[in-house]
């Protein structure tokens, strides 16, 4: 008897404390409404019991934005909220049905509108934020997610390789010594990628010190470079030699490079162009490298013709095209690089040139320049200067927003979803606000 009286008094407290939690869960209240209008935009914060779900939708005639958050109530006073500066002219509130809430916000313009949920955070708790958006302002906070995207986006790297150093001084002639002469202009040259934006150059030798020949194309490669460039100058029997030069491989020294490559184990291992070759066998492994020796051959002789070109301007050419030759600096199978001769020491006049500072900033800017030509006609995939290269052909930024799908905004661009999604690189039709498209412009 009194076991059964404790079981009913459990149940009915347990049947009160239920009823008593629903009631609770059942409606959340919005205790307040901030306004803040600023030059980015008009924020509209709701101070919240509990999280809500809700709706936002404009109508036009006259101009509205409509809120509809379910399951809620409105505790907090309308009336004395500042719409100073705002594109609000009054807010109003009415119930929608038996447990929503409509919120409607009288617009004096046109706004976009975008809504999301903030979690409790130090003194604040839930919140429901929606910001307006004048066109103007919805395309400066586009423009500034496309400047954040680019900063994402990666460098062009460029390994800038002193030749000689240490115990090697290199030729010598006249007061000059090569080791000395091509620091200071790779020294140079590397200054210069530094103030351009998109670029980044590295020193394989930044002092007087010798580095083997594997290891500079080894330094270049755990740097990720996408060109290396070794700065050297010539010298000869005779005092006539004059002139620089621009080298790449030579073809017979890219296939000897190939055998050598497959014949050290040690390199099996190594990505070529983003191929893994350990696991291809001798033969298949052999064409992979001998196509990416060549693709990189190829662009190595127009980064070379590029460089000569612009040299031209500020120095004597010893021959006008770019040679070939088997050096041991450009074997590097998947990094374009070409070998720069600046002049020759063993000239008495051009040693003179060359020990002096004006000559090689002279040569350092004409090299920086060739280079520059020559990446920005082919930048490298996913750099920010191949962004910038199809940004301005044709292509333009679109920030997703609430209640985008890849139709709509193929409709309002007159592009096909079709296309949105192949120059996006997009799986599947699925889009995330705040998500930025590029979209050709036609
Ligand atoms: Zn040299």
């Amino acid at each position: 008897m009194r076991q059964s009286s404790f079981t009913c008094k459990i149940l009915s407290i347990l049947l009160v404390c239920g009823c008593f939690s629903a009631v609770v869960h059942a409606q959340t209240d919005i205790n307040g409404i901030r306004v803040r209008p600023s030059p980015e935009r008009t924020r509209i914060v709701f101070d919240l019991s509990e999280p809500v779900e809700h709706k936002i939708f404009t109508l036009s005639n006259p101009l509205r934005l409509v809120i509809d958050i379910s399951n809620a109530s409105l505790k907090a006073k309308l009336k004395g909220i500042s719409l100073v500066d705002t594109p609000i002219t009054k807010i109003r509130a009415a119930r929608r049905n038996e447990t929503d809430l409509r919120i409607v916000l009288d617009l004096n313009s046109e706004m976009k509108p975008r809504s999301f949920v903030l979690q409790p955070i130090m003194q604040y708790g839930d919140r429901l934020v929606v910001d307006l958006y004048t066109p103007e302002q919805q395309i400066r906070t586009e423009n500034q997610k496309a400047k954040q995207i680019s900063r994402q986006m990666r460098d062009v790297i460029i390994a800038v390789d002193a030749g000689h150093g240490g115990d090697d001084p290199g030729a010598l002639g006249f007061g000059a010594q090569e080791k000395k002469v091509v620091l200071a202009i790779s020294k140079r040259i590397h200054q210069l990628f530094a103030k351009e934006a998109g670029y980044r150059a590295i020193l394989i030798r930044s002092g007087d010190y010798y580095i083997g020949l594997r290891k500079r194309t080894r330094i270049a490669r755990k740097n990720g470079a996408d060109l290396l460039i070794s700065i050297h100058a010539d010298a000869f029997k005779t005092a006539e030699a004059r002139g620089a030069s621009v080298y790449a491989i030579s073809e017979k020294g890219a296939t000897s490079e190939t055998a050598r490559w497959l014949a050290e184990n040690e390199n099996r291992a190594d990505l070529i162009g983003g191929v893994s070759l350990d696991d291809k066998d001798d033969l298949l492994a052999g064409v992979l490298l001998d196509l990416s020796m060549t693709a990189s051959l190829s662009s190595s002789l127009d980064m070379g013709t590029a460089v000569l070109e612009s040299m031209s301007k500020v120095t004597r050419l010893h021959k006008k095209q770019v040679e070939q030759a088997g050096f041991a600096i450009l074997k590097a199978p998947d990094i374009p690089s070409i070998l720069i001769e600046t002049g020759y020491i063993s000239n008495p006049k051009e040693a003179r040139a060359l020990n002096s500072r004006s000559h090689q900033k002279k040569l350092a800017t004409a090299i920086f320049k060739g280079l520059k030509n020559y990446i920005e006609k082919n930048p490298p995939p996913g750099s920010f200067l191949a962004w910038k290269k199809q940004g301005e052909k044709a292509i333009t930024s679109y920030v997703i927003a609430q209640g985008d799908t890849l139709t709509t905004i193929a409709q309002r661009y007159r592009v096909t979803a079709r296309r949105l999604k192949e120059i996006n690189n997009l799986p599947s039709d699925v889009i995330r606000i705040g998500q930025v498209l590029r979209i050709p412009t036609t």
